[in-house]
């Protein structure tokens, strides 16, 4: 039976990259694979591209398309291996049971990737319905500047500060993100709060 994987962790822990190994594994050995990636920004242009400069094709997709069509559509042409989902944080809850009903019905595995919470230490809900429903959970660990394992995203603004307060998604703005471990995720929060008080307040 084929099973669903869900490979989670911060961000900047090298998820891309793997996502890429796999595939890359996969038709090494002559398999097929499809390549899927949510068209969050035109950045990247229908790939996956890694940090260390690795890329692949990928079919985009929108949280309106079906995803248990476009595999099987592709199935039709040649039967697939592998599905493998890139910034899977971003699926509808809908488009994880499309996942599920291509590993259920199509017999197809499939690899998620996806960051598990955001910047204020919430859970992605797309994340949540993956945690939910996967078959395997497998975390993908990098490390806080302080050795510990990073479990959580800061964003900073230009200044250097975490940000509070703000959308779930934030794309092309001058944020970025820092993927620490939980004990400087709130200490940072914190160090915020007292930066927001009023001075006579302090
Ligand atoms: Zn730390």
């Amino acid at each position: 039976m084929a099973k669903l994987y869900f490979y989670y962790s911060a961000m900047n822990a090298g998820k891309s990259t793997i996502l890429l190994q796999s595939s890359y594994n996969y038709r090494e050995r002559g398999m097929r694979t499809l390549v899927l990636a949510p068209e969050i920004d035109t950045r990247s242009g229908g790939k996956v591209v890694s940090r260390i400069g690795l890329e692949a094709e990928a079919r985009t997709f929108t949280t309106a398309d079906n995803l248990l069509s476009i595999v099987r559509d592709s199935n039709d042409h040649q039967q697939l291996s592998c599905v493998l989902v890139d910034e899977a944080q971003f699926l509808t809850r809908l488009q994880v049971r499309q996942l599920c009903d291509v590993c259920d019905t199509l017999n197809t595995p499939v690899l998620s990737y996806g960051i598990r919470t955001d910047f204020q230490g919430n859970l992605f809900p797309r994340s949540e319905a993956l945690l939910a429903l996967a078959d395997s959970l497998v975390e993908i660990k990098t490390i806080c500047h302080c050795g510990r394992k990073a479990t959580m995203n800061m964003r900073i603004d230009s200044t250097g500060h975490a940000i509070r307060d703000g959308n779930q998604v934030q794309i092309g703005g001058n944020e970025r993100y820092q993927a620490v471990c939980r004990k400087h995720f709130h200490e940072g929060l914190a160090q915020r709060n007292a930066d927001d008080l009023p001075l006579l307040d302090r």
